[in-house]
């Protein structure tokens, strides 16, 4: 699970700064999944693209500085313009891009509580970072368009599948599945990074991720396509991977603390270090431990 262009990825979330960032650096791949779907990697999360007559349909838009850029890759897949932009979730590196294609007429769609998030001041805290504040974004990156459970766009001659798979990596998350094309976007329920970062200040935890996992499990098949919150595209294989990998940390915090130990003592032990070195897996340990005593 550790390559290059993840820990890239990673440090690219981890810079706290937005304005910080240097995105003129950044080159926006694409790559083809089917005749109409295609990802496109750059800064920040996976952008999954739907093309055909009815316009561009964005899964995710990362950051709005990057919009020319953006623009350009799918000029190479097509002609028209972009008409709806779908949120996985409120992070700022995947929904900046409402800014840019919001005021240009794209509508967005989102999770009720993803509409909520982006019209407040958010405060994201990653193990070991100063905390993120995510500002209230313009009125014009606001979806127009959301849900509380599910809802299903017929576009580009597929069925677009949205769901909230209950609060997973936020309180705000959606699963996208292009059900004809077998293709599904998963955000940051799913990613390939290693340990995952869990959103726990705001709604997020590992309960919830385990059991959105499990959800999704039971819609993939061998054949499905799996566009992840970071990194490269997976199979189904990937998925149950990483939802064992977070299942065992669990099990073992569980029958550590279970066995009288304090969270310090569990951390000290570290049942994440197999799978990955760093402050990640001590958080994970951390939201575990206070989730086992509610
Ligand atoms: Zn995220």
């Amino acid at each position: 699970m550790k390559n290059a262009i993840s820990l890239f990825t990673l440090f690219l979330f981890f810079t706290s700064s937005l304005l910080s960032q240097d995105f003129s650096k950044v080159i926006i791949k694409t790559e083809k999944i089917t005749d109409e779907l295609y990802v496109l990697f750059g800064a920040g999360g996976n952008i999954g693209v739907l093309a055909g007559d009815d316009g561009f349909v964005l899964v995710d838009d990362q950051f709005a500085p990057l919009s020319e850029k953006i623009k350009a890759a799918l000029a190479e897949i097509g002609d028209g313009s972009i008409s709806y932009t779908i949120n996985t979730h409120y992070h700022y590196d995947h929904a900046d891009g409402n800014k840019a294609y919001g005021p240009e007429g794209a509508l967005i769609v989102a999770h009720a509580n993803t509409r909520k998030r982006l019209m407040q001041e958010n405060t994201i805290t990653l193990p070991g970072r100063d905390p993120h504040i995510q500002e209230v974004y313009p009125k014009e990156a606001w979806p127009k368009v959301t849900f509380e459970k599910a809802i299903k766009l017929h576009l580009n001659g597929q069925t677009v599948r949205i769901f909230h798979p209950g609060n997973a990596h936020t309180d705000t998350d959606a699963i996208i599945y292009f059900e004809e094309a077998n293709v599904m976007h998963t955000g940051d329920v799913f990613v390939r990074y290693g340990i995952p970062f869990i959103d726990g200040g705001n709604g997020g935890s590992v309960g919830g991720t385990i059991k959105a996992m499990n959800t999704i499990l039971d819609i993939a098949d061998d054949n499905t396509v799996i566009i992840p919150g970071h990194g490269q595209l997976a199979k189904k294989q990937d998925m149950l991977d990483f939802r064992d990998m977070l299942q065992d940390i669990w099990n073992q915090v569980a029958k550590a603390k279970k066995g009288g130990k304090s969270l310090e003592a569990i951390q000290e032990e570290d049942p994440t270090q197999k799978y990955q070195e760093g402050n990640m897996g001590k958080y994970v340990i951390q939201l575990i431990y206070s989730e086992l005593g509610k």
